[in-house]
């Protein structure tokens, strides 16, 4: 059997050597969740110019030296509001500016309002306090420079990166286009979802996370249905799933070494390239992955809610995250609350919740059906293969959800 380490290695390899994801130009507003495809650099620098932080009169500072000991009056040359293009300084005298306008020429500093007592019905103002150079403005280019880069390739577009790429004067970018996800469940335990629940039968927990998590995922998703143990059923799917041209076809159950475990056998009747198939994890420790003659990864996860779970989370994302062109994915190390058990020589990937403390706690309840701890958990912790009890405030490695 071979390591996670291993089954990883074979995983980005078998991704890398498949040609990258197409790209697509989309404008920001569509672009949430996308994955871009280049380096994006702004074509504007932010702030655009040097603008002030504050309502408040702007001013050459060395005019005003000495203003806090013995406030000075100056004239107003009049207001530049936010949206005003800028305007010249003259000697004589201060502008009343708003936040966001910009400084004229020759200003180089800005009393805040409370700062200062307007006189004669704003013809004047009173400074009561001693400006320094570069005062409340902020300067242009300060934030990001003209040219700069904003993101990198492969990152994956939150709202944050939209308004960066907006300020930053990107209008449009290009993205890698969306994976293509199938799914295949079998067992015929599984009860059809608002069916009664006869007698031996049991809800189909995994489709639905599956199904959701790739559309969490902004991936193309397909469901192709649920095969009751039926080979040349699953052999049916499995070829119309194949035919639709997707990227990863994912399988539930079947992959163990149980009387109905029938997939591997089928992968390899259809020409499959098995590139391993169990590994020394837990859970999840059957799961197969395997590359179709027309280059479909098929990952076969097995049946077990949270084996699946596992199986998604740490084979079939870093695969997908290779075909979007994204690095590797690196954990957070915290330490470990308590002592915990564990099997020797599997790697283990425990239902975990972080504490105020900074530290992790193991959750009870790791068994591969349980799924109360998993919505008690907030993150993954990877316990390594040596050993059987890993001591308490030991580091560890610790992934989200
Ligand atoms: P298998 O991998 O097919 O041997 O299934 C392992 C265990 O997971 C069995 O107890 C199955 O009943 C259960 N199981 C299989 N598929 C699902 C599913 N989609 N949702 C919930 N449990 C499942
Ligand atoms: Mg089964």
């Amino acid at each position: 059997m071979i390591s996670y380490a291993e089954a990883l290695d074979f995983v980005r390899d078998a991704a890398r050597s498949a040609p990258p994801l197409s790209t697509e130009p989309l404008t920001l507003g569509l672009a949430l969740g996308r994955v871009s495809a280049e380096s994006v650099h702004g074509t504007e620098p932010i702030p655009p110019f040097d603008n002030s932080s504050m309502d408040g009169y702007a001013l050459a500072s060395a005019r005003a030296a000495g203003a806090s000991s013995a406030p000075l009056t100056l004239p107003v040359l009049g207001v530049i509001m936010a949206g005003d293009a800028p305007r010249c300084q003259a000697e004589s005298g201060v502008w009343k500016i708003m936040t966001g306008a910009p400084v004229p020429a020759g200003c180089d500093a800005i009393i805040p309002v409370e700062q200062t007592k307007e006189l004669d019905g704003g013809r004047a103002v009173e400074i009561r306090a001693t400006p320094h150079e570069g005062d409340f403005i902020r300067e242009k280019g300060h934030d990001f420079l003209a040219g700069a880069e904003v993101l990198p390739a492969g990152t994956t577009l939150t709202t944050r990166h939209l308004m960066a790429l907006a300020a930053a004067g990107v209008t449009t970018l290009n993205v890698r286009r969306k994976p293509r996800i199938a799914l295949i469940s079998t067992g015929r335990e599984l009860a059809p979802p608002g069916k009664p629940l006869a007698p031996g039968m049991i809800r189909d927990a995994s489709s639905t996370y599956l199904a959701a998590e790739c559309g969490r995922l902004g991936f193309d998703f397909r469901f192709y249905g649920v095969v009751h143990d039926d080979e040349s059923e699953f052999r049916a799917k499995l070829e119309h799933a194949l035919s639709d041209n997707h990227d990863v076809i994912l399988t539930t159950g079947a992959v163990s070494m149980g009387d109905a475990d029938f997939i591997p056998s089928v992968l390899k009747d259809m020409g499959a390239r098995t590139l391993f198939h169990k590994v020394a994890i837990k859970p999840g420790r059957p799961i197969l992955f395997a590359e179709m003659p027309n280059k479909t990864f098929v990952f076969g996860l097995p049946g077990n809610p949270v084996s699946s779970v596992v199986g998604f989370r740490f084979f079939v994302l870093p695969c997908l995250r290779e075909l979007l062109g994204q690095s590797e994915e690196s954990p957070i190390r915290c330490r470990l609350k308590n002592k915990t058990d564990k099997p020797e020589k599997l790697r283990c990937f425990f239902k975990a919740r972080r504490l105020e403390d900074g530290k992790i706690e193991i959750l009870p309840g790791q068994a591969s059906f349980q799924i109360h701890s998993l919505l008690a958990a907030d993150c993954w912790a990877v316990l390594p293969e040596e050993g059987v009890s890993i001591p308490a405030d030991r580091l560890v490695d610790v992934f989200d959800l």
